[in-house]
């Protein structure tokens, strides 16, 4: 319930937007949306609409929405101590449970976990850290990172930087000189529909290894990358990939992060995707899903190989020199313990893999052979459809016909959020992983409906 008529009028006067068109926005050009309210896979606006908001936020709220469990926790957390920071050995009880949480949900060889506030801080500490590692280790050359065309990691310099988008570079002098890219796993993508998807693999492995001897293995650091690309397209890997990428990486001394900030805590129908593709990660990035963003938190958990140079560091140079006023703190801690808790009393990992399957099925026989659509494809709850100009040539829209935008606004209509994702014709469906199957049968009805128009 508001109670200020004139919100609209100072959203446009006083507000900056992330990711919006300033102009257009400025000139009430676009929905000014305001949400006030949310109840499992529902949000509400102020005027009373309700909308199944099958993108959780922004893959965000995987319990879903106005759950009282995670409410409660941050209001007696904030009644008790709303803060305290975590330098020189502080912790509260909050920060210490949930990093003994994460340890015991984490891929194999996970030691420590270091608690930041976002998804892109904790990509930017992941960064430091791989440099702070090759410089104990004696490698100071040791430090571009490669990251994928079309990987998603954050939109700050280092880590705007790794993100593989033209929309997070343009205009802002990015890419940094230390990050390189290689080609993103997107079968579907490839112009040449000749090649198999195995063969494809192995250009993606030698692709990235010629790269590697391009620069000179001594010169790279690390290798970042999505278990299964995000808001690059929502794109599962083809079998293989993450075994032919790591005996490249495992061959060239180059650690591997995995970002883990869509993926972890269920979203693929396993607990981390890197255990649902077998990838052996030396840092992993979390965020999101860790508070199902109740409250700002993300991490950066390190595996024993990097932790144990890390401790050498300090007992050679003193305390790492690395931290936030807000690490670890108190509240989003709270909410992460909450959180987590939840999520396996509710069984959400397994819901998201099997209502995830239902709900790919679901679109598949919704719009799957609509003649623009070009493909379903998905793995638990992170389901893509891209639209295609063609089936058979396999050609594209041009972007000025803003197709997939035009569907996800044609869904809005009929009060189902999807998210355009922002390169390519792709309607990206990412609900929170409570999902239940009718509510996944009202979605592919209401996709079916707005693809149908869109197109008509
Ligand atoms: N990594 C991935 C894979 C992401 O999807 C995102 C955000 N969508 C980030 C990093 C950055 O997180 P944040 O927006 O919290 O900085």
């Amino acid at each position: 319930m508001l109670t200020n008529d004139k919100l609209a009028e100072w959203d446009r006067e006083t507000f900056f937007h992330p990711s919006t068109h300033l102009a257009q926005h400025a000139r009430g050009e676009t929905p000014s949306r305001i949400i006030t309210g949310g109840k499992g896979v529902y949000i509400e606006d102020r005027d009373g609409r309700k909308m199944l908001d099958a993108f959780a936020g922004l893959y965000c709220v995987n319990v879903g929405y106005g759950r009282p469990e995670i409410a409660e926790a941050i209001a007696e957390q904030a009644r008790e101590l709303a803060y305290y920071h975590a330098y020189v050995g502080h912790g509260t009880e909050a920060s210490i449970t949930l990093a003994k949480m994460v340890l015991d949900r984490a891929p194999a060889n996970m030691s420590k976990v270091y608690f930041g506030l976002s998804g892109s801080d904790a990509n930017e500490t992941n960064v430091k850290l791989v440099w702070y590692y090759n410089n104990i280790r004696g490698k100071p050359e040791k430090k571009k990172i490669i990251s994928r065309w079309r990987g998603y990691h954050g939109s700050g310099l280092m880590t705007g930087s790794l993100t593989g988008l033209e929309l997070f570079h343009k205009k802002f002098d990015l890419p940094l000189s230390q990050v390189i890219h290689t080609e993103a796993p997107y079968y579907f993508r490839r112009a040449d529909t000749s090649m198999s998807e195995e063969a494809f693999v192995a250009h993606c492995a030698s692709e990235l290894e010629a790269l590697i001897e391009r620069e000179g293995a001594d010169t790279i650091g690390a290798f970042i990358g999505e278990p299964a690309l995000g808001t690059g397209g929502l794109v599962p890997p083809p079998a293989g990939y993450w075994e032919a990428i790591q005996a490249v990486l495992d061959k060239h001394d180059i650690l591997l992060i995995a970002d883990e900030v869509v993926t972890g805590f269920g979203r693929l129908g396993s607990m981390f995707g890197s255990d649902h593709y077998g990838i052996r990660p030396d840092i992993i990035t979390i965020a999101k899903g860790l508070t199902s963003a109740y409250a700002p938190l993300s991490g950066s958990i390190v595996s024993d190989k990097v932790w144990k140079v890390l401790e050498e560091g300090t007992d050679e140079f003193g305390p790492i020199g690395h931290g936030w006023t807000y690490s670890a703190h108190p509240i989003g801690a709270a909410a992460g313990v909450a959180n987590l808790k939840l999520i396996d009393e509710l069984g959400l990992v397994k819901n998201a893999g099997e209502t995830g399957a239902y709900l790919k099925q679901a679109l598949i026989d919704a719009v799957g052979d609509h003649p623009h659509v070009g493909e379903v494809r998905g793995e638990g709850l992170l389901i893509a459809v891209e639209f295609v100009k063609d089936r058979d040539s396999r050609t594209y829209f041009d972007a000025s016909e803003k197709a997939g935008a035009r569907v996800v606004q044609a869904l809005a209509g009929e009060n189902v959020i999807s998210r355009a994702m922002p390169q390519g014709d792709i309607a990206g469906f990412a609900p929170p992983l409570c999902l239940s199957r009718e509510e996944a049968d009202l979605i592919a009805g209401k996709v079916k409906k707005a693809v149908e128009a869109t197109f008509a």
